[in-house]
C-alpha cells in the first residue's frame, strides 16, 4: 500500500518491539505516519525501514528514554510543536511478576515512572493541541491487572489501575471536545515483556496467551467500535458492561456527611441516645 494521503501522524512509545511495533505495522497499513519512540535506536530503524518500504508511509524514529526527565521533556515538545499529531499511543511499558516482598523498591519506582508518570506528561503535552485542532485519539495500553491485581506485581497492577482511571477521566472530560481515549486491557500477550518481568512467555499456559498480532488487531477493531474500553480476550463484552454500571451506580452514594451505618459511629463516639 502507498498511499499519499495521512490520517496524521500517530506517536507511539515502546514501537522497538512486541504491542508497540505491532501498532507501528496495523498504523501505517491504516495512513498513518509514524513517529516510534523507545530506547533501542537499532531496531527503531530497521522496523521504520520496513514500514516505509511497506507502505511509503513517513516514518520518524525518536530514541528516548521516558524515565529520563530529560528525554520524556522532548517527546512532550515533539506533542506540542507537530500540530500532524492526530494519535498518540501511550504503550511503553514493563512489568513484574514477584510479590511485594521478592521485589526492589527502586525497580517498583522505574515503573511508576515508566508506566504512570511518562503517560501522564505525554497526555497533558498532546491534548491541548487536539482540542484546539478539535480531535485526536488517545490510546492507553493499560492491562487486565488493572482489574486483577492480584494477578501479578501488585505495583505493576496499580500503574495499569491509574492508566485505565486516567483513561476513564479523559473520555469524561474531553469526548465532547472531539477527543476520542481508548484504554486497552491486554491479557497475557507473548512479547519480550514477560522476560523482563522475570517469567518467560512459554511457562504460561498456552490457551491465555495471545499473538501480539491478534492482540492489536482486536484492539484496533475495539477502537472502530467506539470503544472507549477493550478487553480483547473477554468473550463476553456484557460482563465488563455490567462491572462498569455497578461502579457507576455506585458514584452517588460515595461522598457523604453521614458515615454508614455498619460503622455505628455515633454510638461508638458516645452521641448515641
Ligand atoms: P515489550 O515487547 O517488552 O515492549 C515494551 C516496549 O517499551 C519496548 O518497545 C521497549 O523498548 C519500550 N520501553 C521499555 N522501557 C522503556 C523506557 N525506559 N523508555 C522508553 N521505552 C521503553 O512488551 P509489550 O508486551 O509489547 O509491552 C507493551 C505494553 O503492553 C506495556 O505497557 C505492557 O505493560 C503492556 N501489556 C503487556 C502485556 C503482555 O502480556 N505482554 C499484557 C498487558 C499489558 P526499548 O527497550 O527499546 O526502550
Amino acid at each position: 500500500m502507498n498511499t499519499t494521503e495521512t490520517k496524521g501522524i500517530a506517536l507511539i512509545t515502546g514501537a522497538s518491539s512486541g504491542i508497540g511495533a505491532v501498532y507501528a505495522d496495523r498504523l501505517a497499513k491504516r495512513g498513518h505516519d509514524l513517529i516510534l519512540v523507545a530506547r533501542n535506536v537499532d531496531r527503531l530503524a530497521s522496523l521504520a525501514r520496513r514500514l516505509t518500504s511497506d507502505t511509503g508511509r513517513n516514518v520518524e524514529t525518536v530514541q528516548a528514554d521516558l524515565t529520563s526527565p530529560a528525554d520524556l521533556r522532548r517527546v512532550e515538545d515533539i506533542l506540542r510543536t507537530n500540530t500532524g499529531i492526530s494519535l498518540l499511543v501511550n504503550n511503553a511499558g514493563f512489568g513484574a511478576t514477584k510479590p511485594l516482598l521478592a521485589s526492589d523498591v527502586d525497580q517498583m519506582e522505574e515503573m511508576i515512572r515508566l508506566n504512570v508518570n511518562a503517560p501522564t506528561r505525554l497526555t497533558y503535552a498532546v491534548v491541548p493541541g487536539f482540542v484546539s485542532r478539535g480531535r485526536g485519539t488517545i490510546i492507553n495500553i493499560s492491562s487486565i491487572v488493572a482489574i486483577a491485581p492480584e494477578r501479578l506485581n501488585g505495583v505493576y497492577g496499580g500503574t495499569k489501575a491509574f492508566v485505565l482511571a486516567l483513561n476513564h477521566s479523559l473520555v469524561h472530560e474531553l469526548a465532547d471536545k472531539g477527543i476520542r481515549a481508548q484504554a486497552v486491557l491486554p491479557g497475557a500477550t507473548a512479547t519480550e515483556f514477560w522476560d523482563i518481568a522475570g517469567k518467560p512467555v512459554h511457562q504460561l499456559p498456552a490457551e491465555i496467551v495471545m499473538s501480539a498480532d491478534d492482540m492489536v488487531d482486536a484492539a484496533l477493531a475495539g477502537l472502530d467500535l467506539g470503544e472507549t474500553v477493550t478487553i480483547p480476550s473477554l468473550p463476553d463484552q456484557a460482563e465488563w458492561d455490567r462491572y462498569e454500571m455497578a461502579r457507576r451506580t455506585m458514584n452517588g452514594k460515595l461522598s457523604s456527611a453521614i458515615p454508614a451505618p455498619r460503622y455505628d459511629v455515633r454510638q461508638h463516639s458516645g452521641l448515641s441516645m
